[in-house]
């Protein structure tokens, strides 16, 4: 008997499991987030060989950002054209941070 009522017990589960699923709430929000100005993730990812993640200590600062690159000769190519890269960064989705200022100086 105890066997059954635990069968019961897991067929309610997954039931209630399914009614939350068609509840809609996770496609209104999916919309939601559609229907927004395209919000750009922070970069992770190299915009010349954009299948790489970045190395944090590889970039290059322009015009008041920080490009991040995976390797040194595609920052290399980044010092070159940095504005081509920003673009393709954020055609990827993705934003380059702010450069920090330049170096405070110590009194
Ligand atoms: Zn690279």
């Amino acid at each position: 008997m105890k066997k059954i009522f635990t069968l019961w017990i897991m067929m309610g589960a997954a039931i209630s499991a399914a009614g939350t699923e068609g509840t809609g709430v996770a496609v209104s929000s999916e919309t939601a987030a559609a229907l927004s100005a395209p919000a750009l993730k922070p970069q992770t990812h190299c915009p010349v060989l954009t299948d790489e993640t970045v190395s944090r200590r590889l970039y290059v600062d322009s015009g008041g950002k920080r490009i991040y690159v995976c390797c040194k000769s595609c920052r290399t190519e980044v010092r070159k054209d940095p504005a081509k890269y920003l673009a393709a960064l954020h055609r990827m989705g993705e934003e380059a941070e702010d450069a920090p200022p330049a170096e405070a100086v110590t009194p």
